[in-house]
């Protein structure tokens, strides 16, 4: 039986266990399982799993303060070929006392470092809200988790704990895959007159692409826009093709919803078309399946947010935060999109903070040091205890 004491060296063993199961999106029963073991044995109440397979668990409040969430995710992106690695994906060593492998910091070492920080208020005085920690499935896929637990959250503050180098993170860009579809009509290649290339009028597109208008949010900077995938029904290179499928990457700001800038594509598109052939713009949905045979449709998007720096939840974080490290906190937001768009977008208050390099996510030399482990354990030890009604004294 492993040890199951709130101090560092459990949340390393922890740690150690959970990089060691693998949780591919869709696979992640065995390691809910092993979360739903681990805060059983520290004394969490109500653990358990819901519907689609997110893990919760909770420490009781008092009943003085609005409930708070922990959360982050129990997947991980693939790790491509395992021989690349300086250290076995899956092997949990520890060099320089620094964890690795993969989800040492997206997002297994800040799982750790909230299960473990917030046991520690197991059988002291209770908090003076609930204290809920979660881990969902699917973020890396859409957030099929997140989506669902929104719907219906346990907290409206949720603390994000994605990588952040242990400072206070309040929001980011999202994401908006838009899927292009132009069709023409298919001839043989050594007769193209005769035929629509869809190429012809997706190559005005792309040249123009630049052109589309972009909304800036200081903070965040202007969204961006890339083309990426390329299809088309052909594999024959003699062949006019009948139909392409180009994907676009937006990345969005506030204001700029799907039908904004699905309305801005489509306007250039309708410049550029050759006659003779149509054009389709839509936001893909795929049909995902959790690990508990739960099938829903989910559009590949991921909600921008931003809370304002002078936010009670920001300033309750950065002052909670500074006083647990003994530093300045820069309070500032991330590059990449986190399961706290999909919260923004259910009207919760996403507060991101979490151990760890950020930019070692989804690398080959991801890992994670032990001290960001202890000083998240702390962190999260403060802000369980406090930070609901510290965030509230600040709004009132
Ligand atoms: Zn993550």
């Amino acid at each position: 039986m492993a040890s199951a004491h709130p101090d560092l060296e459990g949340c390393t063993g922890f740690l150690q266990r959970l990089i060691r199961t693998e949780s591919l999106p869709g696979r992640e029963g065995e390691i809910a399982a092993l979360i739903r073991d681990e805060m059983e044995r520290l004394g969490y109440l109500d653990v358990g799993c819901d519907q689609v397979g997110n893990v919760l668990g909770r420490v009781a409040g008092n009943g003085e303060a609005d409930p708070l969430m922990f959360n982050t995710h129990l997947d991980h992106v693939d790790v491509g070929d395992p021989a690349a690695w300086p250290h076995p994906p899956f092997g949990a060593e520890i060099h320089d006392d620094r964890v690795w492998g993969r989800g040492a910091v997206d997002i297994k070492g800040p799982l750790a470092a909230q299960v473990y920080g917030v046991a520690r208020l197991i059988g002291g005085p209770a908090p003076p809200g609930d204290v809920w920690v979660t881990a969902v499935v699917q973020e890396e896929v859409g957030g099929v988790g997140a989506r669902h637990l929104a719907r219906n959250p346990p907290a409206r503050r949720v603390v994000v704990g994605e990588p952040s180098r242990l400072q206070v993170r309040r929001g980011h860009r999202g994401r908006i895959a838009v899927l292009l579809k132009i069709l023409g009509r298919s001839v043989h290649a050594s007769v193209p007159e005769s035929g629509v290339n869809p190429l012809i009028s997706l190559g005005r597109f792309l040249s123009r692409l630049h052109e589309v208008e972009h909304s800036v949010a200081d903070e965040l900077g202007p969204s961006t826009v890339a083309p990426t995938l390329l299809e088309t029904d052909q594999t024959s290179t003699n062949v006019i093709p009948a139909e392409i499928v180009q994907i676009l990457d937006w990345r969005n700001v506030p204001g700029e919803t799907d039908e904004v800038v699905l309305a801005r594509l489509r306007a250039l598109m309708d410049e550029v078309l050759e006659d003779g052939a149509t054009a389709e713009l839509t936001n893909p949905v795929h049909e995902m399946v959790t690990y508990t045979g739960v099938v829903s449709p989910i559009p590949e998007n991921n909600p921008t947010y931003l809370l304002a720096e002078d936010h009670p939840l920001i300033e309750a974080a950065r002052a909670l935060a500074e006083d647990a490290l003994g530093e300045q906190q820069k309070v500032d937001v991330w590059q990449f999109a986190t399961d706290g768009g999909h919260f923004a977008a259910a009207g919760m208050e996403p507060v991101g903070f979490g151990p760890g390099d950020e930019r070692l996510a989804h690398t080959r030399d991801e890992h994670i040091e032990l001290a960001q482990l202890a000083a998240a354990m702390d962190v999260n030890e403060r802000f369980a205890r406090e930070l609901s009604s510290h965030a509230t004294t600040l709004e009132t």
